[in-house]
């Protein structure tokens, strides 16, 4: 069988927020889009095989830049993976990586493992041994004493010790390094609103990241805690649920991402303790749901980097829910070509990956989805993808 295969007759969006291109077609060589082109001039279809998607749309893969693949989606899901064996815990990874890309999402970033569990399943699927997206990991977060995720983080205080919790996991293998700079929603005795490590902590570990060419995300939910990560130079404040204006304006200004998560705190109100959320994570997710969705509003009309992320992982936010993200991301005011762009483009661009990934160009890899219907006139059509190609390979 020729490894050249020509898709033609759908509607395309490429993923840079232009316009859906209609009665599109390209060439796929190996794993790489080789040629992209439009209407019934098509390249020879000598030795190539030619896949007919007529009504179709394409769009390139979701990339999901907040997750925690080792984490199951249940009421209490630290309780659940800190008594059970690094075993158990890594087969449930290999169960969720099949999760998020028969939904779609065919680049993930991982935000927060224990074990080494991460590495091993992220340098197993780029081996072949087992089928996935393709993601970059964070190691252990780094976290002040008693901070946000200790159980399952590197514990460290003053600056010459987030240096070396930076090093260890820079030299584990982290592609990014994770740093709490607030309290937050899920550990029990930590409040989402209060700074933790101090710009100071923080720019040690940035400094260690960015002299190792990787990039740096924070956990960081109230307003003194965002700004200090802002100046501690991170590349992302991850969920940002107190933005006020002054921190708003310090991202545009620097350039700094937000990645949302909206559906974290959602489905821990949705699902509640009737359904096994611990009560103070409930209470908190309420608390700071109002917040979260205004902070968000303001920063996307300021003009702040979006990239999509969820939190999968978090109580009953599955591995499969990227969509949801879209739509609450819609509901606070984003237009659907720009929730579209914050889930591909955008998101490969703070992952450092738009070289490659993100956007259906010729030289980038063949990642993408055939949906039944155009997700610009109805997101949900998401929920239901047609078929998922990673790597130029046709894997749902
Ligand atoms: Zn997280």
């Amino acid at each position: 069988m020729s490894d050249k295969t020509l898709y033609k007759g759908f509607t395309m969006i490429d993923g840079t927020g232009k316009e859906p291109i209609s009665n599109a077609w390209f060439l796929v060589k190996g794993q790489t889009l080789v040629k992209i082109g439009q209407g019934d001039e098509l390249p020879s279809t000598e030795g190539v095989n030619v896949v007919n998607l007529n009504g179709k749309v394409v769009m390139p893969g979701l990339i999901n830049s907040h997750v925690h693949i080792t984490m199951e989606p249940v009421g209490d899901p630290f309780s659940l993976i800190l008594s059970e064996s690094l075993p158990k815990t890594t087969l449930r990874g290999v169960a969720n990586l099949k999760k998020h890309l028969l939904a779609g999402t065919t680049y993930f970033r991982d935000l927060g493992a224990h074990g080494g569990i991460d590495l091993a399943l992220r340098d197993s699927v780029k081996a072949g041994l087992i089928e996935g997206p393709e993601f970059l990991v964070s190691c252990e977060v780094v976290t002040m004493t008693g901070g946000h995720g200790w159980p399952m983080g590197r514990e460290a205080d003053g600056p010459d010790e987030t240096r070396k919790a930076a090093r260890e996991q820079l030299k584990a293998g982290a592609d990014v390094v994770k740093i709490m700079a607030t309290g937050g929603v899920m550990t029990e005795g930590v409040e989402p609103g209060s700074p933790q490590l101090s710009k100071e902590e923080m720019e040690a570990a940035v400094i260690e990241a960015h002299k190792a060419g990787k990039k740096t995300a924070s956990h960081a939910q109230g307003t003194e805690g965002i700004k200090n990560a802002i100046l501690a130079g991170i590349d992302s404040i991850e969920h940002g649920i107190f933005l006020d204006d002054e921190a708003i304006e310090m991202m545009v200004e620097r350039g700094t991402y937000l990645v949302p998560t909206l559906v974290a705190p959602y489905f821990i109100v949705e699902y509640g303790v009737e359904a096994g959320v611990p009560k103070q994570a409930v209470d908190k997710s309420e608390m700071v749901m109002g917040s979260h969705m205004d902070s968000f509003r303001r920063a996307y009309e300021a003009g702040v980097k979006i990239a999509m992320g969820t939190d999968a992982g978090t109580p009953f936010n599955f591995h499969d829910a990227a969509p949801h993200e879209l739509k609450l991301m819609m509901d606070c005011g984003m237009t659907a070509m720009d929730a579209l762009v914050s889930s591909t483009k955008t998101s490969a661009e703070l992952l450092g990956i738009d070289d490659k990934y993100g956007t259906l160009e010729e030289g980038k890899f063949a990642d993408f989805l055939v949906l039944d219907e155009n997700p610009l006139e109805n997101l949900d059509t998401l929920f239901n993808i047609n078929s998922v190609y990673k790597l130029g390979k046709l894997v749902k």
